[in-house]
């Protein structure tokens, strides 16, 4: 069994073989499980930590605090 992948955007688990990957332009790898967070992540640049949906909601920003 493949291991499963980790969202990106939201942090919740799903699948291999599943979701997609995206690779940005500095060869960075973005593992989204869904049309939803690929659209969250890439179209509007929303900050995860902003939506309810993912596990990153009202977590403090990495080297703040
Ligand atoms: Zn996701």
């Amino acid at each position: 069994m493949p291991k499963p992948k980790k969202c990106s955007f939201c942090g919740h688990d799903f699948p291999a073989g599943t979701g997609m990957i995206y690779v940005k332009n500095d060869g960075t790898l973005l593992s989204l499980c869904s049309s939803k967070c690929r659209k969250s992540s890439l179209h509007f640049k929303r900050d995860s930590r902003k939506f309810k949906w993912t596990k990153y909601f009202g977590k403090e920003e990495k080297g703040k605090g």
